[in-house]
């Protein structure tokens, strides 16, 4: 059984609400976004329905990966842009609004485009060492 809350993205890959369809393979769907920072804004998603990056099953992980750099090759010829973020938010406290993994590829012209606050702190050795040993383990978990 699923936990999955249905949303506006599970209508789009049935059909039931429109969307402009750049791109679908067997697990990857990709469409214009509605709301866009800028021209060409893209939404690529997984036809898998998990909210979260992390809950994605290897098979879409990888499908999604294969497919990224061609969908912004083809949005940066698209547009002539030369620059663009490829944005993931996960969790509200992330701004994630849709609750459906999806990768944002969102041009960049001048101003347009994705706005960034990156308030850098400073990486202590000690935090570092810390980190490392709980990450590691995390991965051989
Ligand atoms: P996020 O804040 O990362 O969850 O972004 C959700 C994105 O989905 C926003 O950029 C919305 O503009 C976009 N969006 C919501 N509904 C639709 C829709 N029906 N078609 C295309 N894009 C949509």
């Amino acid at each position: 059984m699923s936990d999955h809350q249905p949303t506006i993205f599970d209508k789009i890959l049935s059909g039931e609400i429109p969307s402009y369809k750049v791109y679908e393979d067997d697990h990857v769907f990709a469409f214009l976004d509605i709301g866009p920072l800028s021209e060409g804004h893209t939404l690529v998603i997984p036809k898998e329905r998990k909210a979260q990056l992390h809950q994605l099953s290897d098979e879409s992980a990888a499908a999604l990966g294969r497919v990224l750099p061609r969908l912004c090759r083809a949005v940066m010829n698209a547009t002539g842009a030369t620059a663009y973020n490829v944005l993931q938010n996960n969790g509200s406290a992330a701004h994630q609004v849709v609750m459906h993994v999806h990768f944002h590829i969102i041009p960049k012209f001048g101003g347009q485009g994705l706005g960034i606050g990156w308030p850098a702190g400073k990486l202590s050795e000690s935090t570092a060492r810390d980190l490392l040993d709980k990450m590691r383990r995390a991965l051989e978990a």
